[in-house]
């Protein structure tokens, strides 16, 4: 559904992407793992159509992203920075992020409940977005992301952060978004989350992709998934210097 072809981003002199592509299927989390500063955010950015690329080209569903009027109700966008107003309660920011969106009243009571249920938030639907952990804030951004009832989600390292038991609290989120057949790019440097969640991995290096493929096609070729990471981005490296 979502086609990525030849994209580059140049910040100045600075090539932060030098043609990446790669497709993701309706309904599978496909993961882009790559170590810090490959060019993760800055691609998102693009798909979320905050950044122009320099060239290249990004479809959903044969729309071109381009087209930011139609693009904009299919796709779902949780930052790596919280974009919430923590002076407003959970509800409050449901609301106003659904106010972006023109949703009916109606419909909005009915689809925050549903999304407070599936975020498991529900008992925080009063407090201050300020106020919460950084786990449930982690979920409010899902929350928001998911309002509009998008038919793909961009998560760019939804659990950097977190404790390792709201971290896994994440997977299950995580799973039981795709189980609602929504499709997910899920962005992350680590590892184990990777393997547990995605359909299929492209890593990432300093802008581009060096393999595509399944956790289990990685790792029968490499043994574990970290070795996989390693080598790869390794063996790049060495053909660099
Ligand atoms: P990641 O999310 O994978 O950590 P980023 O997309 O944030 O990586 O950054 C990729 C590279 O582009 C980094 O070297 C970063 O310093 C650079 N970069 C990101 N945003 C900008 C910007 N607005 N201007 C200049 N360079 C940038
Ligand atoms: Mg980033």
């Amino acid at each position: 559904m979502l086609i990525v072809k030849n994209l580059k981003k140049k910040y100045k002199d600075f090539l932060a992407l030098k043609g990446i592509s790669y497709e993701i299927k309706e309904g599978e989390i496909f993961g882009i793992l790559g170590p810090n500063g490959a060019g993760k955010s800055t691609m998102i950015k693009i798909l979320t159509c905050f950044h122009k690329p320099t060239s290249g080209t990004v479809t959903i569903n044969d729309i071109p992203i381009t087209n930011i009027k139609k693009i904009k109700p299919l796709i779902g966008w949780v930052p790596q920075e919280e974009t919430f107003y923590p002076k407003l309660t959970v509800k409050e920011n449901l609301e106003y992020f659904a106010s972006l969106y023109e949703i009916p009243r109606k419909e909005f009571k009915q689809r925050s409940e549903e999304i407070l249920r599936l975020l498991q938030i529900e008992h925080k639907t009063h407090s201050l977005a300020g106020s919460l952990s950084g786990g449930m804030k982690r979920r409010l951004s899902i929350a928001i992301a998911l309002i509009h009832n998008p038919k793909i989600i961009y998560l760019d390292e939804p659990t950097a952060g977190v404790d390792p038991v709201s971290r896994r609290a994440l997977w299950d989120i995580i799973r039981k978004i795709k189980q609602k057949g929504i499709t997910i790019l899920f962005c992350t440097h680590y590892l184990d989350e990777a393997e547990l969640l995605c359909d299929r991995i492209a890593i990432l290096r300093a802008g581009e992709i060096i393999a595509i493929n399944t956790p289990s096609k990685l790792k029968k070729e490499y043994k574990t998934l970290e070795e996989a990471f390693i080598k790869l981005v390794e063996h790049e490296n060495n053909k660099i210097s």
